[in-house]
């Protein structure tokens, strides 16, 4: 058997169709790339295009995966966390395609979603494990106990921690925006920083915020006084070590919260997820601490519907009609 999973949570239209075993038959990502002129992600821009996009993706990863609705045996949906107008677009267009052809429904944790990626085959890994979820929009730390049919703080995929105010790719893209860099600026970062010297600008690390929650606004804002105490052609001349000693700083901070897990839970292997895990600064420290480090490769890293479909496989669908009654969900309010 099969699952098709839409996943609309943010700018990208997504649709997938995995196996019951994790096998990825297709996974297709329309990229909504109009935001980058804006510097961000617009709400309504974002519901306008999924709704433009979003049956033509269905059909795409339906086509590509050669199968058809009748014969996949759930429809699955990101439910939230996320922008609830984009999210409303994959909710009520899989809750018309389940109806419409009599198959169960599967709200799935965009988070839960972002942990399973690292389930899906060819190179899945087993539990237990830990695992650090970094993107744009999140951050989390994660002990997956089992493949995990409940998620959250008291779940078999329990939530550790997560980021009480900027996610970490967050922290990188204000970051890159103080140092004159485009949007995204993670990737814009990195390569600046790869001209830095680290240890040139002493940023804070690992805020001081209990137990195992992150926190990055402070962090932001000392590259702001940094900046300022700098003047604009000092900062300019010093970009690269700013770039660096901020970067680090990122980094470092996520690596202490792992450490701080692994000696709580004694769980020593570790799995990265979110767009975050393309960083190679930060996949380095990781490997120091893990050298069996996993980490899935970028297309299951960043947003998209196979991860939507691998949480599914280990979650209770729900019957027609109980689905019907079915919200989108805006914060990580289901036990987060
Ligand atoms: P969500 O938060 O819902 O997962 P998103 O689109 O914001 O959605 P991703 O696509 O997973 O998040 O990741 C994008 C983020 O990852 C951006 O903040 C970007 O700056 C950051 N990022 C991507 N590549 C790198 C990199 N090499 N170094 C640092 N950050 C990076
Ligand atoms: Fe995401």
């Amino acid at each position: 058997g099969t699952i098709l999973a839409l996943e609309t949570s943010c700018d990208d239209t997504c649709a997938a169709v995995v196996t019951r075993d994790g096998e990825i038959r297709s996974n297709v990502i329309s990229s909504q790339g109009v935001h980058d002129r804006y510097g961000g992600v617009v709400p309504e821009v974002a519901s306008r295009h999924h709704l433009e996009l979003v049956e033509t993706v269905v059909e795409d990863a339906l086509a590509q995966a050669g199968t058809t609705l009748p014969e996949v045996d759930a429809v699955a949906v990101t439910q939230g966390p996320g922008l609830v107008g984009a999210l409303l677009v994959g909710v009520a267009t899989a809750k018309a395609l389940a109806a419409a052809h009599g198959l169960p429904l599967i709200p799935v944790d965009h988070l839960h979603g972002h942990v399973a990626a690292s389930f899906l085959r060819p190179d899945p890994i087993e539990p237990p494990f830990l695992i650090l979820i970094a993107s744009g929009g999140h951050t989390l730390l994660a002990h997956v106990k089992d493949h995990g049919a409940s998620w959250g703080r008291s779940g078999s995929i329990e939530v550790l921690g997560s980021t009480l105010d900027d996610a970490a790719g967050e922290a990188f893209d204000k970051g890159a925006r103080l140092l004159g860099l485009g949007y995204p600026g993670g990737p814009a970062l990195q390569r600046l920083a790869a001209d830095g010297d680290p240890t040139a600008f002493a940023f804070p690390v690992a805020a001081q915020v209990a137990g195992l929650d992150f926190s990055f606004s402070g962090l932001k804002t000392a590259l702001l006084y940094k900046t300022r105490e700098l003047g604009e052609e000092g900062a300019r001349e010093r970009r690269a070590d700013l770039a660096a000693s901020y970067q680090r700083a990122i980094v470092e901070t996520l690596a202490r919260r792992v450490e701080r897990a692994r000696a709580q839970t004694g769980i020593e292997r570790l799995a990265l997820g979110g767009g975050v895990a393309a960083n190679g600064p930060l996949r380095e420290r990781m490997r120091e601490l893990a050298p069996d480090l996993h980490v899935p490769p970028r297309e299951l890293c960043t947003d998209n519907a196979a991860m939507i479909a691998s949480a599914a496989r280990f979650l209770d669908p729900v019957a027609f009609p109980d689905y019907l009654t079915l919200d989108a969900f805006a914060t990580g309010e289901r036990g987060l």
